[in-house]
């Protein structure tokens, strides 16, 4: 199979082949068929993120495809299924799953069996043990979730991490509520779901914050009632004046790059406000607040994943979008083949595309 490596942060990543191990008794081989490029593949690209997935490393942590081969002890999938792969795993015994937060899973990932694929020189570890920029991979069966065959696999792909991360930031992080006021900093990949999510639950206004037009157009696109362009006016500010001078009831940072908006977020929420940090910021950022700044009793929450449970989220997802309530279609902005992987990652970079997915057939 052929894969995408990142061998070094900051410099392209390299296509090369490699061998397949065995599948173990509970794993699946996975055909893949697409695969989203995520801002947390280019964190990783440039060297922001250094605790987990430290190069050399196949990225790629949202895929779809089609099962190709399942290990004996397998039950939950069969060969043929299409699945969407889910980044998390999740033991099912830890206290976080057994509370319904899987999202939060206490088993450590390497525990969990992941082989590493050989090239000719050297074993290679994967995103997440994912590494969906190739043609094919190897997981537990527990993250392959299957779904309907209709639905096509660039669309599903984005389902198994940006939609899912943003959707489930409104909808199962802060539970937004209908008739109520929500502001979203930042209309990339993960933001216009956070807007998307906030729009399904019915929330009003929905107020639209980036420095970029083109960014503030694609947030009205997914629901935005409002939208505000952070480099020509105050964002706080501007979000008081379209709540009636109270501010948000939710605000959720979905940028994830400087410390600025989550600050930002905090300050335009109104008394007993939420805010939910949806972004993953660069390694070491810190933030700069006022100790009273949660004095009018001002929650602050992170959300991780969407707190998604991949195997009833995933799905609920999937129905929205073919009963025309959720946007996967708008999302994929261009296709590339997987030898342009590097082209993809300079377009998110310039800010240009909701996604990019990957085409892997
Ligand atoms: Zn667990
Ligand atoms: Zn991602």
């Amino acid at each position: 199979m052929k894969a995408a490596v990142l061998y070094e942060a900051n410099s392209p990543l390299v296509i090369e082949r490699f061998d397949l191990p065995d599948i173990a008794d509970d794993q699946v081989r996975v055909r893949l068929m697409a695969s989203g490029v995520c801002h947390s593949d280019w964190h990783i690209v440039k060297g922001e993120w250094v605790d987990i997935n430290r190069p050399p490393v196949i990225l790629g942590h949202e895929g779809a495809g089609v099962v190709e081969e399942v290990g004996p002890a397998v039950h939950s999938v069969k060969e043929g299924d299409h699945v969407v792969l889910s980044w998390m795993r999740n033991c099912g015994l830890c206290e976080m799953c057994q509370v319904g937060y899987s999202n939060l899973c206490d088993e450590p990932w390497d525990r969990r069996g992941q082989p590493h694929f050989e090239n000719s020189e050297r074993p290679m570890k994967r995103m997440n043990a994912l590494g969906t920029f190739s043609t094919e991979t190897i997981v537990p069966q527990d993250i392959a979730i299957p779904i309907d065959r209709e639905i096509p696999f660039p669309q599903a792909s984005l389902v198994g991490c940006g939609v899912m991360t943003g959707v489930g930031a409104a909808l199962n992080t802060a539970q937004v509520q209908a008739g109520k006021s929500v502001a979203v900093f930042g209309c990339g990949g993960v933001g216009l779901n956070v807007i998307q999510g906030a729009a399904i639950a019915g929330a009003e206004p929905i107020i639209a914050v980036d420095l970029l037009d083109n960014k503030l157009e694609m947030g009205r696109q997914f629901g935005a009632t409002h939208t505000v362009n952070s480099a020509e006016l105050d964002p706080v500010e501007a979000i008081r004046e379209l709540t009636g001078g109270k501010g948000a009831h939710y605000a959720f940072e979905a940028i994830g790059l400087v410390p600025a908006p989550y600050k930002q977020a905090i300050l335009c929420t109104r008394k007993r406000g939420l805010t939910v940090f949806v972004g993953h910021g660069p390694d070491n950022m810190a933030i700069e607040l006022d100790c009273k700044i949660l004095g009018p009793e001002k929650m602050v929450i992170g959300s991780m994943y969407g707190s998604c449970r991949p195997r009833l989220d995933f799905p609920r997802i999937f129905s929205l979008y073919k009963a025309g309530k959720l946007k996967l279609d708008e999302l994929v902005t261009r296709v590339y083949p997987l030898e342009a992987v590097n082209e993809a990652f300079d377009a998110l970079g310039r800010g240009e595309v909701a996604r990019s997915v990957l085409d892997l057939t």
